[in-house]
């Protein structure tokens, strides 16, 4: 017996014809599938469109309300297929996430799944359905609707998947898969045909577009092989996201960068224990996500300090800075927005050397200095200034993704 959970995003149903396009794709696909869980998005801008019909009225609606609201995008796009494959005669049946039992907590806006009951769906699917359901939609233990966060259904479908235990999760959206960087800013990035849950949360810039980051950890919890497609041309083979990736074969698997960088240099810090401790103690208070982190060596007992946060949070990071310059003996507080993140990921650098030299050497060859750099087992990243960022990107991903 074979079970999938196929997931259309908002680009696939965001129009009537696409809708039916999607219900032809489905009706043969079902030819080869015993039981086959579709979820889907709401049709394109609808979310954003009762976004904005809410905040008609206030800049902060009440979050309970919202979720009511916003879930009825999926509650349209659901029943508009289950229609379209019922003309079809294709039998379906659509199911909101209440009636699928998709329980979460009560964070309105961005709930946490806890649980879902099966028994609904297999009844249905039992009897011949396609089952349909309205995905990013949860109830919460006192019944109220609650949503997942923006790009919430691909989170719906991995978890759908795990409960059922289907043979796989099939993403269908507007790209034939996860790119090798940016297309838009490398021209020759191509499409990978596996990649490994570990470097899919790395490449976020990249693959955040196509695959809420959520459902990758959900996917990779639960060991769910997602495959990323495209809906306009369901024959092309698209992306393999599973616990292996591509080990044998490759040494990097992506390049990608984030603009949204900025840096605060501490000059003539006291270079004593308890300083950086203090300091980050205080913007983690602050709920602010400190990236990269450089201490100089010491000069008469003074040293500085640089780190990322992002660049929306410049002011509030020297805000809660600022208080403590005296009692660090802060010299001065500078910020710079003009720097990025330039990083290359990829499973096989667990087992190879040379890949932090090579993407120095090549940045360096471009005349980019690099100011600061992490490393994780599979991913190296470089902060640079931002005017450098394509440069960089290309050059990268010509010497790690070029022809071998
Ligand atoms: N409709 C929701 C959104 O626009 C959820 C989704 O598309 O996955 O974010
Ligand atoms: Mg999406």
């Amino acid at each position: 017996m074979r079970t999938e959970v196929f997931k259309f995003g908002g680009s696939s149903v965001g129009s009537l014809e696409k809708i039916r396009h999607v219900a032809e794709l489905i009706k043969e696909q079902k030819n080869n599938i015993d039981n086959l869980v579709v979820v889907v998005s709401a049709m394109q801008g609808k979310t954003d469109e009762l976004l904005d019909m809410a905040k008609f009225f206030t800049e902060t609606p009440q979050e309970r309300e919202l979720d009511l609201l916003l879930s009825s995008g999926e509650r349209i796009s659901s029943s508009l297929l289950a229609i379209a494959l019922d003309s079809l005669e294709c039998r379906a049946i659509s199911m909101t996430g209440r009636q699928i039992g998709m329980k979460t907590d009560n964070t309105h806006t961005r709930a946490r799944i806890k649980s879902i009951r099966t028994d609904k769906i297999w009844q249905n699917l039992k009897k011949g359905n396609v089952v349909v359901v309205a995905g990013f939609q949860g109830i919460d233990e006192y019944g109220d609707v609650t949503t997942l966060g923006r790009g919430g259904s691909d989170t719906s479908a991995v978890a759908i998947a795990a409960a059922l235990e289907a043979d796989r999760c099939v993403i269908y959206t507007d790209v034939a898969g996860v790119y090798t960087a940016d297309p838009r800013i490398v021209k020759n990035a191509s499409i990978l045909s596996e990649i490994s849950y570990d470097e899919m949360m790395e490449l976020a810039s990249l693959g955040a577009k196509v695959l809420q980051i959520r459902s990758v950890e959900m996917a990779k919890r639960f060991n769910v092989d997602v495959v990323v497609k495209s809906t306009f041309e369901p024959n092309l083979p698209g992306t393999v996201v599973s616990k292996e990736g591509d080990m044998e074969n490759k040494v990097v698997s992506g390049v990608t960068g984030d603009k949204n960088q900025a840096r605060i240099t501490l000059l003539g810090v006291a270079d004593k224990p308890g300083v950086a401790a203090s300091i980050f103690k205080k913007l983690a208070d602050g709920k602010i996500v400190v990236d990269m982190i450089v201490q100089n060596i010491s000069d008469k007992g003074l040293t500085d300090i640089s780190f990322t946060v992002p660049a929306d949070e410049i002011e509030r990071a020297k805000q809660i800075i600022s208080p403590l310059a005296e009692e660090l003996n802060i010299s001065e507080i500078k910020a710079d927005k003009d720097v990025a993140k330039v990083s290359v990921v990829g499973v096989g650098m667990r087992n190879h050397y040379g890949v932090a030299s090579d993407m120095f050497n090549v940045l360096a060859g471009e005349g980019i200095n690099i100011i600061a750099i992490t490393t994780s087992e599979i991913k190296i990243s470089c902060l640079i200034e931002e005017r450098y960022f394509e440069l960089a990107l290309r050059a990268l991903h010509n010497k790690f993704m070029g022809e071998k």
